[in-house]
């Protein structure tokens, strides 16, 4: 770029050009239109020129430039259309230390005017370091087509409403109440006229003020478990409606696609809300954008109310006096039962079932390890990767078969799910060979269910009776 665009106040400025044919008469159109103090020297003006001058528009010196004239000048043209009178000017104006234009003489020149599509105050200056002023011309008639007159007026209004707009917060409910200016209330409103326009300003801005004045709301939603499909209803909702959405790691970004546009997504870093975020941080943002007015959608992978922190989060939400709700989601157990075409609870086999987490605050958890030990108990385990050894150990050591069945499902419900039949005393080392990088859930006590008629796109390819032994690992 050898030429930089700048738009430069000339208001009050004095700004001198020499020449007084049609050259000169083609820049002064232009130049009419700034707010400078144009002085012209020509010793032949053309009628248009002295009309100017008798209107106060200009002031007229009926001779060619002198030393001296162009003295405090910001700008001097040269526009006589002759070559040497121009290098005369141009030589005078550089005395002056003007910027100095010599018309159509881009090389000896400090400075080019450029194409010019006014919609004042909105302006458009056009380019091409005299490369293509054709191209130039050609951009100049698209943008005139395509802009409206309208958008000058509705600008220059705009502008005078600056002040008023600025009782709305900065950042986006500004932002929000420009575009609805400039792309609703405004066009339609200046048919009727320019009043019309400021009385429209007017009742936007009363709008939006008033929506500011909204308390912000937190609603804790669950994404379940990652196929945007098993969302529920009120979640999509949520979504449409959010300005923020705070997520976990574990919500895939098919689901945060599904946020309204302009909602600004936040990520609350890491799965169990490991060490990058800290709860508390987790805890002061979700208040912060509450409190800013904000609809937030704190997303949580499953369900929020399952290994989710979620008391600790609705505690500071409370705490600041703001509104919440609760919107459940599928957790990760029932997304990985189905996916192996099993109950969580069967008559006659077990009339309870038990959500555990791997490892707590203190590490691995401790858990009721006779009790699950006994035959027939399910247990869905949360968070389990690190701790298998641990819970294989602790289930062993309270008298559970080792061949009790025990079912891996990492990635429930998304396209690379993978399922891990195996059994108590093959856990480990089966899930640590099988290297798995997702999310994983730890069915204790169910195999995936033998007549895989009942299910057979989750499951493929299993021995149709799974001895309890055997390790099997199968792709979905
Ligand atoms: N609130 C979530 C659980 C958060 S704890 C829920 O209700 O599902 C995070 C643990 O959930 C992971 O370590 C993993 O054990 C399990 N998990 C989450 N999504 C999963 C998925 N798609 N497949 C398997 N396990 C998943």
């Amino acid at each position: 770029m050898q030429h930089f665009p700048i738009f430069l106040d000339l208001s009050g400025q004095r700004v001198v050009l020499a020449g007084g044919g049609e050259t000169a008469l083609a820049k002064l159109r232009l130049l009419l239109k700034t707010e400078a103090n144009l002085a012209v020297y020509a010793d032949r003006p053309a009628p248009e020129i002295e009309a100017w001058a008798a209107e106060g528009k200009l002031t007229l010196v009926r001779r060619p430039l002198a030393h001296g004239d162009a003295i405090c000048a910001r700008l001097v043209y040269a526009a006589t259309d002759d070559a040497a009178e121009d290098a005369r000017v141009a030589a005078i104006g550089h005395a002056a230390g003007a910027l100095v234009n010599i018309v159509d003489n881009l090389f000896d020149s400090d400075f080019i005017t450029p194409a010019i599509v006014d919609r004042d105050p909105v302006t458009v200056a056009i380019g091409t370091e005299g490369a293509a002023p054709v191209l130039a011309r050609a951009i100049k008639a698209d943008l005139e087509a395509r802009l409206p007159a309208t958008l000058g007026p509705l600008a220059r209004i705009g502008k005078a409403f600056r002040h008023a707009a600025d009782a709305l917060p900065f950042g986006r409910k500004r932002r929000d109440f420009w575009s609805a200016y400039y792309f609703g209330a405004g066009p339609r409103a200046i048919e009727a006229g320019e009043d019309a326009v400021r009385a429209a300003l007017e009742n936007l801005l009363a709008e939006h003020l008033a929506a500011d004045a909204a308390p912000g709301r937190v609603d804790f939603v669950g994404a379940g478990p990652g196929d945007p499909e098993l969302l529920t209803l009120k979640a999509r909702k949520a979504l449409d409606a959010a300005d923020v959405v705070i997520h976990d790691r574990l919500v895939t970004p098919e689901i945060l696609e599904l946020a309204r546009r302009e909602a600004v997504l936040v990520s609350a870093g890491k799965e169990g809300f490991g060490p990058s975020v800290s709860q508390d941080d987790i805890n002061a943002a979700i208040v912060a954008h509450a409190r800013a007015g904000h609809h937030v959608v704190r997303l949580k992978s499953g369900d929020p109310t399952v290994f989710g922190r979620l008391d600790e989060e609705i505690e500071a939400v409370d705490a600041a006096g703001i509104d919440w709700r609760v919107v459940p989601g599928i957790t990760a157990a029932s997304a990985a039962v189905a996916s192996i075409g099993q109950s969580l609870t069967r008559r006659g086999r077990n009339s309870a079932v038990r959500l555990l987490t791997g490892h707590d605050l203190a590490g691995f958890a401790e858990h009721d390890w006779a009790g699950l030990a006994r035959d027939g108990e399910v247990a869905a385990i949360y968070m389990g990767k690190r701790s298998a050894r641990f819970v294989q150990g602790r289930l062993l050591m309270h008298g559970a078969a080792a061949a009790t069945p025990v079912t891996v499902i990492e990635n429930a419900s998304r396209p690379d799910q993978r399922v891990l039949a195996t059994t108590l005393a093959q856990l480990e080392p089966t899930l640590t060979e099988a290297g798995l990088d997702g999310p994983a859930l730890i069915l204790y006590g169910l195999a995936p269910r033998a007549a895989l008629a009942a299910a057979p796109d989750l499951v493929a390819d299993l021995p149709s009776d799974l001895p309890a032994a055997l390790t099997t690992e199968i792709a979905r």
